[in-house]
């Protein structure tokens, strides 16, 4: 059974998020403000954080920031209305979802449930990887992408790439000369199965590109492919 920590501050809230997790079947552990939140997600391991931005003390982000350093634990974040600036900034600091508020409650608990498959998966395929290895460095000329290190170098130099950079990379590497979907991305990078997550592969196709392209305004590693979505090229 999957542990879910829920970070809220409304009492109303985390009451209705709690009931309606433990009816799914998810062990639930709250907590109201973002230091409480940090403490038991370090010291009880969830599965997988539902995380407010607007906490009393430490806010969403912060904590997000400081879990990013010791965990890759799923995080979904609960926005304010339609504020894109906390969603960006929220993904920089390496959340994997976010959930705008007000939220439908069946929304919230599809998101859950398409998070913990994503890391159910990545985890079936580490442990199918370790029976039969496939080729653990792919080479773009001065560009590698080295899958056993989960790091990419760029002219010998490692690059600063977050681990959902690093995951998209390694993606649209392996698919290399075919055109993915910005839907197909969603799905197998970010565990994304529903629309609007759009501008999310867009922001962070602009980062990529920011990293490795000689000119990132005239891409040639991630070309873009007009009303469909983006190539890599090998
Ligand atoms: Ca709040």
């Amino acid at each position: 059974m999957a542990k879910v920590l829920l970070v809220e501050d409304e009492p109303a809230l985390l009451e209705a998020l709690e009931y309606s997790l433990a009816k799914q079947g998810y062990e639930v552990l709250s907590a109201s403000d973002g230091a409480e939140g940090l403490n038991l997600a370090l010291s009880e391991w969830p599965d997988l954080l539902v995380l407010d931005i607007m906490l009393p003390g430490i806010d969403g982000l912060e904590v997000c920031r400081r879990l990013r350093q010791h965990s890759s634990v799923p995080i979904i974040m609960l926005t304010a209305l339609a504020d894109e600036v906390d969603k960006v900034v929220g993904l920089e600091l390496g959340a994997d979802d976010y959930v705008t508020k007000p939220f439908a409650m069946r929304e919230l608990l599809a998101r859950v449930k398409a998070q913990l498959r994503r890391v159910q998966m990545t985890q079936q395929e580490a442990t199918t990887e370790s029976d039969s290895p496939r080729p653990q460095r792919m080479l773009f000329g001065d560009l590698c992408i080295d899958e056993a290190r989960h790091e990419a170098t760029l002219r010998g130099r490692a690059l600063a790439l977050k681990p959902r950079e690093y995951d998209l990379l390694a993606f649209m590497a392996r698919n290399r000369g075919m055109v993915l979907s910005r839907e197909l991305i969603l799905e197998r990078v970010w565990g994304w199965s529903y629309d609007g997550g759009s501008r999310t592969v867009d922001v962070h196709i602009r980062w990529l590109r920011e990293k490795i392209e000689p000119s990132p305004s005239q891409p040639v590693r991630i070309v873009t492919v007009r009303g469909v979505g983006y190539r890599f090229e090998g």
